[in-house]
């Protein structure tokens, strides 16, 4: 049988099927070769008795993070409000870096559009080509297009404390069968000193994951490999990163350079831009030896 992995507790790996949940056990020989199931996981697996099984095979992974530990994100929706805390493009752009790094695609939220105009912010991810949605998760506008957005895929919320990820998720899932108690407060105030992972089913094959906020994914950019593809991991500097007069470019002050040129054009966003210099900046010294290992 094939089913993902949504928990794991104590050695045991909880299996969901279209309609089942299997308390699996891996097989030795996966302690052997030291890959471990994760949370995220499709595996392949054997049904002993009542609902237990054996994992016999991990189907290959489109992404998998460290921290938390989970595999095959699809979605990484990141979320800012329009207040308390406001907006910050640094945040988002190091977030989408991420995303793109690991292969998720990430997907930008202003929430509490009901508080305020986000149109400058909203307008700056839209020209960047993100997926881009304002709503408001109290007044329930523009959550139904989260919710299409959603479907069918494993999706992670991101972002500071406050901005609304308990709230729109409880707008989303209210209904549902969801235990939305749990993920709000798993998605919520970070009071949980316990790092546990766990995929919560909205329905058939649309996931949702307990992530924790913006600074522990932070970690990730202790990672030398991802340094030396940052230019690329701004899919709005593709169109230009060829037409640099030096290959060896740096995009940070170069003369000939076609990005600053797009930038000066209005065909970059500044604030991306920006972004970019300043994770180049803070990731300068980072030596291949000091990279984190996967
Ligand atoms: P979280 O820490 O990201 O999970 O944020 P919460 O969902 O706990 O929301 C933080 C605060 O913002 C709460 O007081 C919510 O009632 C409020 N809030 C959430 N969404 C909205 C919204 O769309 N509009 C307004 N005005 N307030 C909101
Ligand atoms: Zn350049």
């Amino acid at each position: 049988m094939t089913g993902r992995i949504i928990k794991t507790l104590s050695g045991f790996y909880y299996v969901a099927t279209d309609n089942a949940l299997f308390e699996c056990k891996a097989r030795g020989s996966f302690r052997k070769s030291g890959v471990s199931p994760l949370v995220g996981d499709i595996v392949e697996f054997e049904t002993t008795e009542n609902e237990k099984g054996i994992i016999d095979e991990i189907m290959p992974r489109k992404n998998c993070l460290v921290r938390p530990p989970v595999a095959n994100i699809d979605k990484l929706f990141i979320m800012s409000a329009f207040e308390s805390p406001a907006p910050n493009t640094y945040l988002i752009d190091k977030m989408t870096v991420i995303a793109e790094f690991n292969n998720i695609e990430p997907i930008i939220i202003f929430n509490k559009s009901d508080m305020g105009d986000f149109s400058e912010f909203s307008a700056i991810y839209k020209n960047a080509g993100f997926k881009t949605y304002v709503v408001s998760a109290k007044e329930n506008i523009g959550v139904d297009a989260v919710l299409s957005e959603m479907t069918g895929c494993v999706s992670a919320f991101t972002g500071n404390s406050g901005v609304g990820k308990s709230s729109l998720i409880n707008a989303l899932f209210g209904n549902n069968n969801i235990k939305t108690g749990v993920v709000s407060e798993k998605l919520g105030r970070g009071k949980h000193t316990t790092r546990h992972t766990e995929l919560y089913a909205l329905s058939g094959d649309t996931y949702v994951v307990d992530t924790p906020g913006f600074s522990s994914l932070e970690l990730e950019l202790n990672n030398y490999e991802l340094k030396e593809q940052l230019e690329y991991l701004f899919p709005d500097f593709s169109d230009y990163l060829s037409g640099c007069k030096f290959a060896s470019c740096s995009h940070t002050k170069e003369k000939g350079c076609a990005v600053l040129e797009a930038v000066k054009n209005g065909f970059v966003e500044p604030t991306r831009h920006e972004s970019y210099l300043r994770l180049f900046e803070e990731m300068k010294d980072l030596k291949s030896w000091e990279s984190k290992i996967k």
